[in-house]
């Protein structure tokens, strides 16, 4: 199984994606992650990206791809995968169609996670992320039993400069300037899967798998 996730920031692609990959045994492809540890890891794509990102801007095309190039050389996408923040625009988007087409791949599911302004807000300003492990942690909708350290491995967490209000704002602006024309790029390639995200993470997986017992595509009607 072959998956796309779109959606705003906030929307809970990261979260759905978790769900996925433990309960499908997929490869889980974020490339928000991938650019995080080239920033942590200090590389020369980290050094040039890590502005962009703590802005809320998109990093440059083709630094992107490259990472998702290198990212999809690994064999555990041969499981399957989901992709988590690519493509945010339709020059990515072609992109990885001729990637695909290369490689005789096919994309299964677009699944479109739609949530509403204030929701989003709510949830990446209360996001806190731990310094060692990535865990993701949420200061009033998922607490860590001990504030400000991480039940998994003890390290502290932190806020991710790009949850800061500023910066959510401006990742918004960009979702809609360049990411929201995605919906139709792939609802003409009869794709596209669009579910009300605003809800609790374990009822949107609820609905997720629903698609994928009952997919029913959302269809262009005839010109
Ligand atoms: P979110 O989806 O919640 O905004 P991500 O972790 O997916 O968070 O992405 C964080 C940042 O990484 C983005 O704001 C952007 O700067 C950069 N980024 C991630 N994926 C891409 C991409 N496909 N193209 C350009 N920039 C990207
Ligand atoms: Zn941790």
């Amino acid at each position: 199984m072959r998956i796309i996730l779109l959606g705003p920031p906030g929307a809970g692609k990261g979260t759905q994606a978790k769900l996925l990959k433990e309960n499908f045994n997929l490869a889980h492809i974020s490339t928000g992650d991938l650019l995080r540890k080239a920033v942590a890891d200090n590389t020369i794509i980290g050094k040039t990206v890590k502005s962009y990102m703590d802005k809320g801007n998109l990093v440059p095309d083709n630094l992107v791809i490259e990472l998702l190039k290198e990212r999809l050389s690994l064999q555990d996408i041969n499981c399957g995968f989901i992709l988590d923040g690519f493509p945010r625009n339709v020059a990515q988007a072609q992109v990885l169609d001729k990637v695909f087409r290369d490689r005789n791949l096919n994309i299964d599911y677009v699944i479109y996670l739609k949530a509403d302004a204030p929701v989003i807000i709510q949830r990446l300003s209360g996001r806190r992320v731990c310094s060692k492990c990535q865990a993701n942690f949420h200061i009033t909708n998922m607490p860590p039993k001990k504030e400000g350290i991480c039940d998994n491995c003890g390290s502290h967490l932190y806020q991710r400069n790009d949850d800061k209000v500023e910066a959510i704002k401006n990742r918004l602006k960009v979702y809609l300037k360049e990411t929201a024309s995605l919906i139709g790029y792939y609802l003409k390639q009869n794709k596209l899967f669009e579910m009300d995200a605003n809800f609790p993470a374990p009822l949107v997986f609820e609905k997720i798998k629903n698609v994928f017992s009952n997919p029913t595509r959302i269809v262009l009607p005839d010109p």
